[in-house]
């Protein structure tokens, strides 16, 4: 497994439980790039509204899991399940919202569900849907992988890989090689770079997210709310977190000042009262992102390399899945 995201670490957990010896190789540290920046939504709906269907069967895979890891690893990942509301500000956005068959809140219900919204938002659709802290989950699935068997190594980059008869035989780290039935690249954004390391090209490229942590004081906010690719999300620990924006910004990770002011604005927009509230912290995470907008979670090139990249703004929701597909193709091998 190449990747210590929350992509290779739900993968090495789904095989360990499946009784495959695992060995992950991560060249930082485990959740230390946008696994670990995201801010946990588990939300199956697409900025149209309308919910994709992977999504929704990744987020049926949760409860299972969740129960899982956190009893083998005895951490608590903060998994709930809550309600969001994806508003309308205009009358667009009114006609297009109702036309999902979501239910629909008029503006006189979403004041009396959330006291402190804008009086510049007309209605909004009810979401169902989940949350939980990234860095957690990703530790958690990493810990419950390890106590079945995984060997998990931080701080070792792959560097390339050894192929005869056309097949992946083995891993090679500055500490060494590693012999492999089945290698599985997972490293986000760099797959590209890692995958051409064994000729196979993917198109995979990065995308910049910011988001910022605020402390909202006296401000009352229960649900998450979503409108076009901004959000707000109240976490258990009392903090708000606004994101998140899209940038092409190449491999360059760092949070800028018109990105974060674009989330304050649109905080300010949606709840005016967090105008008063104080910023705690800023950030941001690169997004692994393919041409067509679709993850790659297949074989690709040698018949023993697996590639799983490419899950965009909803890595964090859609890892079960790809684990499960991943523990099929090596199944459905044998
Ligand atoms: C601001 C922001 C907010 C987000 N919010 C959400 C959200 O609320 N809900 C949601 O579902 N998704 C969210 N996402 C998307 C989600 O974070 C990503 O889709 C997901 O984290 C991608 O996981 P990954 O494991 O593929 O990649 P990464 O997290 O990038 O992990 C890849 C790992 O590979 C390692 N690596 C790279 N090269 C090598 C190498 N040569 N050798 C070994 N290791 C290597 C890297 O160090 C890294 O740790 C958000 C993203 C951002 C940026």
């Amino acid at each position: 497994m190449v990747g210590g995201g929350v992509i290779g670490c739900a993968i090495a957990e789904r095989l360990s439980l499946d009784g495959h010896h695992v060995t992950l190789l991560e060249r930082d540290q485990l959740g230390g790039r946008a696994s670990g920046a995201a801010a946990g939504e588990l939300s199956p709906q697409s900025t149209t509204s309308r919910a994709d269907e992977a999504g929704l069967r990744s987020l049926e895979l949760f409860p299972e899991l969740i129960a899982r890891i956190e009893k083998d690893s005895g951490m608590n990942v903060e998994y709930r399940v809550q309600q969001g509301l994806q508003p309308a500000l205009s009358e667009e956005e009114v006609a297009h919202l109702r036309s999902t068959g979501g239910t629909w809140l008029d503006a006189q219900a979403c004041r009396e569900a959330e006291p402190s919204l804008s009086t510049e938002i007309l209605g909004a659709v009810l979401l169902e849907h989940a949350h939980l802290t990234p860095p957690r989950f990703v530790r958690a699935l990493a810990r419950a992988a390890s106590l079945r068997g995984a060997a998990i190594h931080e701080g070792t980059p792959v560097m390339g890989f050894d192929i005869a008869g056309g097949e992946v035989r083995r891993v090679i780290t500055p500490a060494g090689s590693y012999e492999a039935d089945w290698a599985v690249i997972a490293a986000g954004p760099w797959s590209k770079e890692v995958a051409s390391a064994a000729g196979v090209e993917v198109d995979v490229r990065p995308q910049r997210g910011q988001l910022a942590a605020l402390d909202p004081g006296p401000v009352v906010l229960r649900r998450s709310i979503f409108w076009s690719n901004g959000y707000l999300v109240p976490k258990g620990d009392g903090t708000v977190i606004a994101g998140g924006t899209e940038e092409e910004s190449g491999f360059d990770d760092r949070p800028t000042v018109s990105g974060i002011a674009a989330l304050l604005n649109l905080a300010c927009r949606l709840v005016p009262d967090l105008g008063a509230a104080n910023l705690q912290r800023a950030w941001a995470g690169l997004r692994p992102v393919t041409r067509d907008g679709r993850p790659i979670v297949d074989v690709v090139g040698p018949p023993n390399l697996i590639v799983a990249t490419g899950h965009h703004r909803k890595g964090i929701l859609l890892a079960p899945l790809a684990a499960k597909k991943v523990a099929s193709i090596i199944s459905g091998s044998k």
